[in-house]
């Protein structure tokens, strides 16, 4: 182990080269040296893999209802991402160089469409920088020292080196899709420091089920499904059965359900599994059962010699319309409001590893209105490491990009601004 000579003066160090660490290191304003610390071989490589590779980077609708916590951060996470909000992030990375555009459903995209362009974007900021980037850098120790930390970074997998830094910003993610380097390690460095954390469980994931209509249902993907999901909600003290319901996408696997109305309830449902979740499918939302019921006698009648599993064919995807009709064993009335509400007991979700965001993370009673660590002055946090979590749809992002931005801002405050305005 040595000490690096060269690094001993630094001011402030970022850990983790995420969208946070990224938006922090190039909106930092004061001319005093800082470090960023990337584990991975290079920085962004989960920003460059956002929105199916698309990179949706925030939505034009984001509220305090968009955002989760355990430890009671809503308010404070609608505080932020109001002061560094949607047109906010757009003029950054506009000022940035990017093109951005918007979807029908107000998210928002590098106008290539390609997530590497907000990579490249922050990249590009950083380059007019004084910020000295070391990737294949792992922060494996912080430690508390005179007028700021010791810092023990682990490069290329082996060497260590101790560097003293006055302010630490820990940016290290969360701990679910562990390829991109956030696999929950990092939590323990603030843990030494006496933070603790909330529960943890992944978001944004697909759902497992055992309804023995998944075989036949696989790979099936139903447009604009009205989906429901009903569960227990214990917040009050006692049990109540509490209902979420939201249209879009819905597609069977053989392990269960996913797409996009399964991604935005399961911010709902991952930690409540235990308890019992079953979803409610209609899969013909602008019509009433009585309506679907007639159309089925009809139906029937113009043409008996037609099997009844075929009846519903024509009216939903032929394999969902065999499915609800095996299901409602040829009745016609219960075909309808099967149609209607075609039940799934939710019994897990896919795992760490197929989920985009951690729920859950650094208790956010811990930190200050600046995300600074109230147990270890000139520590601070921002992103995905805190018990924020986004809606499906660009939230996150905002929330890394917000976070970061407004510890920016107290460190500046800390050091005085030498640089011009973004
Ligand atoms: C496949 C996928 C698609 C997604 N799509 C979207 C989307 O379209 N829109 C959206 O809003 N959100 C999306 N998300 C979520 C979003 O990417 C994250 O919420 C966001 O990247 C969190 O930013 P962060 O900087 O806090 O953490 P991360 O981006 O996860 O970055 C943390 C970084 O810290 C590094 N690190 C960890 N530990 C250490 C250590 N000890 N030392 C040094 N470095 C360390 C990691 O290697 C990593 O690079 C997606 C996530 C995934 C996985």
């Amino acid at each position: 182990m040595r000490y690096n000579v060269d690094m001993d003066k630094i001011k402030t160090a970022i850990i983790g080269g995420g969208a946070a660490g990224l938006v922090l290191a190039s909106a930092l304003k004061n001319d005093e040296k800082t470090v960023l610390f990337e584990r991975g071989e290079r920085v962004g490589k989960k920003l460059s893999a956002t929105g199916n590779g698309q990179g949706n980077v925030t939505n034009l609708g984001v509220t305090k209802e968009q955002y989760f916590s355990f430890s009671g951060g809503e308010a404070r996470a609608k505080e932020i991402v109001t002061r560094y909000d949607d047109a906010s992030l757009c003029e950054y990375f506009e000022n940035a160089g990017l093109l951005l555009i918007t979807d029908e459903r107000g998210r928002v995209y590098p106008a290539g469409r390609q997530a590497s362009a907000l990579t490249d974007a922050l990249r590009n900021l950083l380059s007019t920088r004084k910020v000295e980037v070391c990737t294949k850098s792992r922060v494996i120790e912080i430690e508390n020292a005179q007028g700021g930390f010791v810092i023990t970074v682990q490069k290329d997998g082996t060497e260590t080196e101790k560097v003293f830094a006055e302010t630490v910003v820990l940016c290290a993610g969360g701990t679910v899709a562990r390829s991109f380097g956030t696999d929950g390690s990092a939590y323990a460095l603030a843990q030494k420091f006496g933070h603790t954390l909330t529960p943890l469980f992944p978001s944004l994931v697909q759902l497992k089920s055992d309804a023995k209509e998944l075989k036949s249902l696989k790979g099936i993907r139903v447009p604009d499904a009205m989906v429901t999901a009903i569960y227990t909600d214990f917040s009050s003290g006692s049990p109540r059965q509490r209902s979420v319901r939201l249209k879009g996408d819905i597609m069977f696997a053989d392990y269960g359900v996913s797409g996009d109305s399964i991604f935005r309830l399961s911010p709902f449902l991952t930690h409540r599994l235990q308890d019992g979740v079953v979803l409610s499918i209609d899969f013909l939302p602008t019509f009433k059962e009585n309506h679907i019921y007639q159309s089925l006698v009809k139906k029937q009648a113009q043409f008996p010699n037609l099997p009844t599993s075929e009846l519903l064919c024509g009216f939903v995807n032929n394999q969902v319309g065999r499915a609800v009709m095996k299901r409602a064993k040829g009745d016609l009335q219960i075909a309808a409001r099967t149609v209607k509400a075609f039940t799934l007991v939710i019994t897990g979700h896919l795992g760490l590893d197929s989920a985009q965001v951690t729920k859950g993370g650094i208790r956010m009673d811990e930190v200050d209105e600046n995300l600074q660590s109230k147990k270890q002055k000139g520590l601070y946090f921002a992103g995905e490491i805190l018990d924020i979590d986004g809606q499906c749809g660009g939230y996150n992002l905002q929330w890394a990009y917000s976070s970061a931005r407004t510890v920016a801002a107290a460190i500046d405050q800390k050091y005085g601004k030498g640089r011009g305005q973004v």
